[in-house]
């Protein structure tokens, strides 16, 4: 018994909704989950803690999820955002049950519909305007006031209603609203328009139609067609579940699965917009090089900046499901994303910030090939090998010409240990006229090979480099987020609804050159790599053969010579 209810206390409300639900044989035993998106834009994290959800429940409850686009508003929908929705969800590891489902595959079952409430007097075709049927429908703390339309005869509705499907009338001419209650204490329950006119075409039923109809009708029909059994949403549908069960007990055959809304707390983040359509503004305006910009917080922006969906998967994982709105902060998802690439991701070595150091004792010719480990936590990925020779690049900022206290990496006179190579001791460098410094000189101990010496002398510092020679040249894209500001959409009100734009940050990209091994090249556009001690990067799509383009996916938190430094 008392493992049963410390089980319990695990599982979220939905899950436990769900397996009472399944206990008793609720709806024959059985899941049906979908997510629904409007191809509006492109998914973002937020979409990706739903994705995870519902295909997760579906997963674990051997239910089914069905992928649903919610394609009622043509004007703002594009067949470019059904594709990358689709490719969104599966980069993500879910797969959808038998083929993408379209609201608008039930235009024909939704207008019959509309027709049986018409019929039923639950529906009635208006002609106010838009700002008349604002005027008319009261506050929240006053009633509204019935249409004169509202009774008009059955007949002449219906045959209005059929006329305004054939495109008889302008935009706007007529309405279709629901005969329901103007004095409701829920506003959405005053006569709620179910159509309206939009002589547009749709990237799916061409010119079919002429009328559309409103989220709050299409919803819950489509989820009944389907046999949704569990209809889940974000908690601003809350004051849209009386109408969401007004239609289907009008509407639904009670012999069949009923659907039933349940609502969760949405993904808000830090620091990051939660919005297509902002994000689009922020596309239109050319903040960003498009939806994949690395900067965004889209699924195909965070692909394209290295996160693996397993990162991303065990983020949403992480940060549960809750029935009040909260803020999560954005390091919790660069924690889930370094905390997957650190098993991973390969080891190479890049140097951000370049500066020659010339190992004055080496031999002129030749050189050696130093043994590097692939990654310290995986024995599996092997090791590679790595060119060394007389001249090298370390890190500008591992060189410090007056050391402060503390500081064990190279100095005049001091000794470090350069990464599975050879221990060096500086002993020269050279200024420009301006006093930077332009290169260092160093001996080596040949009896340091690996990295190790025979008389175990400790040697505090390690840092990373390259070969001068033989590495590449490569454009590094570092990032920081895109607002100043935790909280961006906060300020937004109706006289500036861009407030969002005041607070972009001019350094979320800084492009810098870097030096960085050769086999970086080799590794592919999906994998994600390590630059020892600087994060993970990947190589990015604008990458060529004349231009290795890299993008720096999450810095590391700690490095390992600052670890040691302790
Ligand atoms: P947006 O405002 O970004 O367009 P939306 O809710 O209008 O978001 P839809 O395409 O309608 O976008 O959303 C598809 C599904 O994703 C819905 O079930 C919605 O509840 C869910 N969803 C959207 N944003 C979030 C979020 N921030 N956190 C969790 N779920 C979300
Ligand atoms: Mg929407």
């Amino acid at each position: 018994m008392e493992e049963v209810t410390k089980e319990k206390k695990n599982l979220n409300f939905l899950e436990q909704i769900i397996e009472e639900d399944l206990a008793n044989n609720t709806h024959g035993g059985t899941i049906t989950v979908r997510f629904p998106p409007e191809p509006n834009g492109y998914l973002h994290i937020g979409h990706a803690k739903s994705i995870c959800l519902n295909f997760g429940l579906a997963q674990n409850y051997g239910g089914k999820c069905n992928l649903r686009f919610d394609d009622t508003n043509p004007a703002k929908e594009d067949v470019e955002y059904v594709e990358s929705i689709q490719e969104d969800v599966r980069w993500l590891g879910f797969q959808w049950a038998d083929e993408p489902k379209y609201a608008s595959d039930y235009f024909e079952e939704l207008y019959q519909m509309a027709v049986k409430l018409i019929k039923d007097g639950k529906a009635y075709v208006d002609a106010l305007t838009p700002d008349e049927v604002q005027a008319y429908r009261g506050t929240i703390t006053e009633a509204g006031r019935p249409s004169p339309w509202r009774d008009r005869p059955i007949e002449e509705s219906l045959s209005l209603f059929e006329r305004m499907r054939n495109g008889e009338f302008e935009d706007g001419r007529y309405l279709l609203r629901a005969k329901i209650d103007m004095a409701h204490t829920n506003m959405f329950m005053r006569d709620p328009l179910l159509y309206r006119i939009r002589n547009i075409e749709h990237h799916r039923t061409g010119k079919k139609w002429a009328i559309y109809p409103l989220y709050d009708f299409a919803h819950g029909q489509c989820d009944y067609i389907e046999g949704i059994t569990h209809s889940i949403c974000t908690l601003e549908f809350i004051p849209h579940r009386p109408l969401y069960e007004w239609f289907l007990e009008q509407l639904a055959d009670p012999t069949k699965i009923i659907p039933h809304q349940y609502e969760f707390a949405r993904l808000n983040m830090t620091y990051t917009l939660m919005s297509k359509r902002k994000l689009l503004q922020l596309v239109q305006n050319k903040v960003v090089t498009g939806w994949d910009d690395p900067r965004m917080p889209t699924i195909s922006g965070m692909r394209r900046r290295g996160y693996t969906a397993e990162g991303i998967r065990n983020f949403a994982e992480r940060i549960g499901v809750a029935k009040r709105d909260n803020l999560i902060d954005i390091s919790s998802l660069e924690f889930s994303i370094r905390e997957d690439l650190n098993k991973k991701a390969i080891r190479f070595m890049g140097v951000l910030d370049p500066i020659k150091v010339i190992i004055t004792n080496y031999p002129e010719a030749g050189g050696d090939l130093i043994i590097a480990t692939n990654n310290p936590e995986d024995e599996t990925m092997g090791k590679r090998l790595m060119k060394f020779s007389r001249e090298i690049y370390i890190e500008r900022d591992d060189f410090m010409e007056v050391p402060q206290k503390k500081y064990h990496r190279l100095a005049p006179g001091k000794e470090v240990r350069l990464r599975y190579a050879y221990y060096i001791t500086c002993t020269d460098f050279v200024k420009d006229t301006d006093g930077q410094i332009t290169e260092i000189h160093c001996t080596y101990d040949p009896e340091t090979f690996g990295g190790q010496s025979e008389d175990n002398r400790k040697i505090p510092g390690t840092i990373h480099w390259v070969d001068a020679a033989s590495a590449i040249d490569a454009e590094v894209r570092l990032y920081e987020p895109m607002f100043t500001d935790p909280t961006p959409e906060a300020y937004e009100n109706e006289i500036e609804p861009k407030k969002f734009m005041h607070f972009l940050n001019p350094n979320s990209l800084t492009v810098i050159r870097a030096k960085v091994e050769p086999a970086v090249a080799e590794s592919g556009r999906e994998a994600t790599f390590q630059f020892e001690r600087k994060g993970y990067f990947c190589v990015d799509k604008d990458s060529t053969t004349e231009n290795l383009v890299i993008n720096r996916t999450v810095t590391l938190r700690d490095s390992y010579a600052k670890a040691q430094q302790k």
